[in-house]
C-alpha cells in the first residue's frame, strides 16, 4: 500500500537552478532606524518568487461573531462609530473585551520612577467594516482612508490623558500573525510608557540628526528598493528589512506624528495600503501579516519632531521567530530587499482590485 516515493530529481533541479539564481553570499546590514544588524543569507531559501506562505491567513470564519452587524450587544463598550449614532456603521472603534492594560485604574503618578506601575492603558479596537467577509484590501481607498481617520481620531482623544505616553496601532491578519477573531480589524494599545523599541528608534534617529543635521527617514536609500508611489507617500523594501518581503509606507513629507494625518491623505494613504496588501496577497499567497504604524510619542519635547518621521511596517509572516533571533536580536533575512522589491514591483495589481 504505501510505496516509497520517488525523491530528490525534481528538488535537486530546483535547488540547483535556484542557485545559479542566487551566488550572493550572505551578508550583514545595519538597520539606521533601529540600529540593529540583520543577516541576508539567500543560500538558506528558494529563489524569491517561490516563497509563499503555506498557512491560510483565515481559518476560522465563525458564524455567531461579535463584530458583525447586530450583534453589538456582544462587544464590549463602544467608542465611537462611522457614521455616528448610525445604524449602518461601516467603522466602530469599541474596548477590548479582554485589555492587555485597563483603563479602570488611577493614572500613574507623572514622573514615577521604578520598575514596576500600575497597569493602566488602554485597549482599543476598530472593527473596519460591518461585514464577516470582507477584508481591509477588498476596501475601496476611500474606505480604507477612513479607517485611518478613525485611527488619528482616537488618538487624539487620548493625547489628552497626559499619562499616556505612546499610542501603538496594529493589525495582526491571520492566527499565524496572533489574530483570535477572523473580522477584518485592528487595535491600538496606549501605554503609560514608551516602549523599547520606540526609544531604541528615537535614539537612533537622533544620533543621525545630531551628525548630519537631517531626518533618516526623509533620508532613506531607495534605489532598487522602491515598489510603487502616490501623491503623498512612497513604498520601499528597507535596505535592512528585517524579514522577508517586509513593506514600508513612508510619507514624503517630513511628519513626526501619523495622528496629524488628514482625510485627504488619509485616502491617498488607503490606495497605496490597498495596492500592497493585495500585491502580498497575489505574489505570496494571502500570507498572515501583521502592520504596525510607527509613530513619536505623544508629548515629546519639541526637538523631537525634527528628527522624527512616522510610517507604516507590513510584515508577512512567512518564517517563524527562533532561538538565534530571540537570542540576539539579529534577524536573518533568506530575501535581499532589492530582489523583493523587483518581485513587488512586477506583480501586478489593479487600482479598483
Ligand atoms: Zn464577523
Ligand atoms: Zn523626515
Amino acid at each position: 500500500m504505501r510505496k516509497s516515493k520517488p525523491t530528490t530529481h525534481k528538488h535537486r533541479t530546483m535547488s540547483s537552478s535556484s542557485t545559479s539564481e542566487n551566488q550572493n553570499p550572505p551578508q550583514l546590514r545595519k538597520d539606521p532606524i533601529w540600529n540593529r544588524w540583520v543577516i541576508f543569507s539567500p543560500a538558506r531559501s528558494k529563489r524569491p518568487s517561490d516563497f509563499k506562505s503555506k498557512s491560510s491567513s483565515n481559518p476560522n470564519p465563525t458564524t455567531n461573531c461579535p463584530f458583525c452587524i447586530g450583534n453589538e450587544h456582544q462587544c464590549a463598550p463602544e467608542i465611537f462609530r462611522v457614521p455616528s449614532e448610525d445604524p449602518n456603521w461601516k467603522i466602530r472603534v469599541i474596548q477590548n473585551l479582554f485589555p492587555a492594560l485597563s483603563r479602570e485604574l488611577d493614572d500613574p503618578v507623572d514622573g514615577a520612577s521604578g520598575s514596576v506601575l500600575d497597569g493602566f492603558g488602554f485597549h482599543d479596537v476598530v472593527i473596519e467594516t460591518p461585514v464577516h467577509s470582507v477584508q481591509l484590501c477588498d476596501l475601496e481607498r476611500e474606505e480604507i482612508g477612513e479607517v485611518f481617520v478613525a485611527y488619528t481620531r482616537r488618538i487624539q482623544q487620548l493625547v489628552d490623558r497626559h499619562s499616556i505616553k505612546y499610542v501603538q496601532v496594529f493589525k495582526n491578519h491571520g492566527a499565524a500573525a496572533g489574530a483570535s477573531m477572523s473580522h477584518s480589524h485592528s487595535q491600538m494599545i496606549a501605554l503609560p510608557v514608551i516602549p523599547p523599541s520606540v526609544s531604541a528608534r528615537l535614539g537612533s534617529m537622533k544620533d543621525f540628526f545630531d551628525q548630519t543635521g537631517k531626518c533618516c527617514i526623509c533620508e532613506i536609500q531607495r534605489e532598487n528598493l522602491l515598489i510603487d508611489s502616490s501623491t503623498y507617500f512612497f513604498s520601499l523594501v528597507p535596505y535592512a528589512a528585517s524579514f522577508p518581503f517586509e513593506i514600508w509606507i513612508v510619507p514624503r513629507y517630513h511628519s513626526a506624528h501619523f495622528h496629524e494625518l488628514d482625510a485627504e491623505k488619509a485616502i491617498d494613504l488607503g490606495g497605496l495600503l490597498k495596492q500592497m496588501l493585495n500585491k502580498i496577497s497575489l505574489q505570496l499567497n494571502d500570507p498572515p501579516f501583521n502592520f504596525m504604524i510607527h509613530t513619536s510619542p505623544l508629548h515629546g519635547n519639541e526637538s523631537e519632531l525634527a528628527y522624527t518621521h512616522w510610517f507604516i511596517q507590513i510584515v508577512p509572516q512567512l518564517v517563524g521567530t527562533a532561538g538565534f533571533e530571540l537570542a540576539t536580536g539579529c534577524y536573518i533575512n533568506p530575501v535581499f530587499p532589492e530582489d523583493a522589491a523587483k518581485v513587488l514591483r512586477e506583480v501586478n495589481v489593479s487600482e479598483s482590485g
